[in-house]
Formats: C-alpha cells, structure tokens, sequence
C-alpha cells in the first residue's frame, strides 16, 4: 500500500513519511525503521524501500508499506496496534484477489464514515490521482474542477460510501467505478496516448487542442468485469457509439 495512517486519524503518503512525522516515535526509529498503520484494518505496517534502498514496489511509486506479523521488540507499543487477523485485510499483499471485493462492496446499510472523511479531506490528492489514471482532468490549477464534482456527486448518488471497506490506494478507482456517465464538454485531455486515441479514431472531428468540444457526448469509467474485475475502462459515449480512451490495471497494488 502506499497511504498509512499515523496519530490515529490522518492518513498520509509514505513518500511524505519523514516529513509529517517528524521522524518522532512511535513511527520513526531509523531509515530502515519506520512504523505505522494500515488504513483499512489497523494493524502495524512497516515502510519499505525509500531513496537509497535497493527493494522496489510496483508502478512509480517507490517507498511503499507492508503488514507486519507482530510488532518489533524496538518499537513503542503505544500509538502502534497489531491485530492478528491482519492476513484478511484486503490491503494485506498475500491476499491474492481480495483487493476484489473492494468493486463489490456497496451495499452496506451505512455509509462508510472513514470513506467520507477522506474524500471531503483529499480533494485535490484525488483528483490528481484520477487524472494520472485516466488521462483526463480532474484539477485546475489547485483546486478541483467541475468534472471532479459530477464524478463524486454520481459516485454519492450511485451509493459509493455504503460499503464496509475502506481502502485508501483504491478510493480513486472506487469514485471512478462506482460513477455514472457525465456530460464531458470542455474538458481537458492531457494524457497523450488518449488523444491519439481519439484523433486516430473515425468520432473524431470536433477536437480542438486538447480541450474537448464535441456535444453530447458523456464520460464514463467502466469494468471490465464486475464478477472479476482487471481493467477499469475509460470511454467516451458518443450519441451512437462508444469510443476507450484509456485502460486502468483494476488493481493499483
Ligand atoms: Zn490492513
């Protein structure tokens, strides 16, 4: 995984670990020593792979976190927790295919209180993260744009937040699965293998820069499969066909 949860409550990118701990106990101990918790079940993680290190994670990402089987003899116990079931937890890396049920899971009877913290908190860290996956954008500037809030306001709509499972490295792709079709004129394109997507395909004609300005014509994410999910698909819905501009791994682990 690569956001953690420190002093309880506020959950942050491993690759800013140092500079919001302060590299201060209970987390920090030494470089290859840091300590925090899992966002989705609770229990210990530790940080691995920084600047320096040879151990790489997948994708961009280089410092990412792991469950721990038990806390280390050398660490604080108070502020850090294990707990033992820690191997169901969907963000646990042994977990092959449990990550899964994060693409099935709205039908809790409440919404997911932690879910909707974290969407209303990290809007823009969202935001950005959604426009990397899709190549479409979601931010202006600093703020996040109009397209961003119809994509939420469908996922809200769509009962995104009743679900038990709240799971950070995924919530981008929760949003953008759970949403609806949105009207798409005037937005920005900048990934560029879905602008030639699009220039290479017989929809298109109206393209003016990357700033889009063909009518009538919706966004939407898709999966693939909803028993199995492996790609999110991102598509353009043209009045009479459908074009995809992009292709997101369902798994971002
Ligand atoms: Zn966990």
């Amino acid at each position: 995984m690569h956001k953690v949860k420190i002093n309880n409550e506020i959950i942050i990118e491993v690759s800013n670990f140092d500079d919001l701990t302060n590299k201060e106990k209970p987390y920090y101990y030494s470089q290859s020593q840091r300590y925090a918790l899992c966002p989705t079940c609770g229990s210990i993680v530790n940080i691995i792979g920084s600047i320096g290190n040879s151990l790489q994670s997948t994708k961009n990402h280089h410092a990412f976190a792991s469950h721990l089987g038990a806390i280390p003899k050398i660490v604080d116990t108070e502020g850090l927790i294990f707990k033992s079931n820690y191997k169901n937890c969907p963000a646990y890396q042994g977990n092959k295919g449990n990550w899964q049920g994060i693409y099935r899971e709205n039908t809790a009877e409440k919404k997911n209180q932690d879910l909707e913290n974290y969407i209303n908190n990290h809007g823009q860290m969202i935001a950005k993260e959604m426009s990397e996956l899709t190549g479409v954008k979601f931010y202006n500037h600093d703020s996040t744009n109009s397209l961003y809030s119809s994509v939420v306001e469908s996922f809200i709509d769509n009962r995104g937040l009743y679900t038990n499972l709240f799971y950070p490295d995924f919530v981008s792709r929760q949003i953008l699965s759970v949403a609806g079709a949105v009207n798409f004129w005037g937005y920005i394109i900048s990934d560029s293998s879905s602008l030639s997507t699009i220039k290479s395909s017989k929809l298109d004609n109206v393209l003016e820069n990357v700033q889009f300005k063909t009518p009538n014509v919706r966004f939407i994410v898709t999966l693939d499969d909803i028993n199995s999910p492996k790609f999110l698909l991102v598509k353009l819905i043209y009045p009479t066909e459908e074009l995809i501009i992009g292709k997101i791994p369902a798994n971002p682990l």
